[in-house]
């Protein structure tokens, strides 16, 4: 997987953004492909190329700055009255910039955006085996 990624770039000052909020930890700024006006992304000033590289502190940081954007989002001209947050973590999931980040999508009627895919409806006896599997993982993980 190639190290390299522009956010680092952005981050450093190397390369431009146009950044509505920034502390120790974080950077968040316009994507620069919006998927809605006011699209922005919510990046973590440390280097994790995946969810299992990045501190969970700094993951739970990643949320609270989404959280406090949607607000800002709302209350400015972007005028939107929902916000979808979305992450993608690995090539499957969609992910093509390989330093996490949290899309924060604001919504109005009819803009368009929205997951692809329908849902199912299996029976609980398969729900209950997934969930003792990932229960089962996580206990091995050492838990939460
Ligand atoms: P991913 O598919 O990895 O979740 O999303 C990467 C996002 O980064 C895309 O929405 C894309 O538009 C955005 N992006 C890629 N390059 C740049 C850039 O140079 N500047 C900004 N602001 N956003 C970028």
């Amino acid at each position: 997987m190639d190290p390299y990624s522009i956010f680092a770039d952005i981050i450093a000052g190397r390369a431009p953004a146009s950044k509505v909020y920034e502390d120790d930890d974080v950077v968040a700024f316009m994507d620069i492909r919006p998927m809605t006006p006011g699209h922005l992304l919510v990046v973590p000033r440390v280097a994790a190329r995946c969810l299992a590289e990045l501190d969970p502190v700094i993951g739970g940081k990643l949320f609270q700055v989404g959280q406090r954007l949607a607000g800002a989002l709302r209350a400015s001209e972007v005028g939107c009255d929902g916000v979808n947050f979305f992450l993608a973590d690995g090539v499957t999931a969609g992910q093509e910039v390989f330093h996490v980040h949290l899309h924060v999508i604001p919504r109005t009627p009819g803009d368009g955006f929205g997951l692809r895919g329908r849902p199912t409806t299996p029976p609980r006896a398969d729900l209950d085996y997934l969930a003792g599997s990932i229960r089962g993982a996580l206990a091995r993980a050492g838990g939460l």
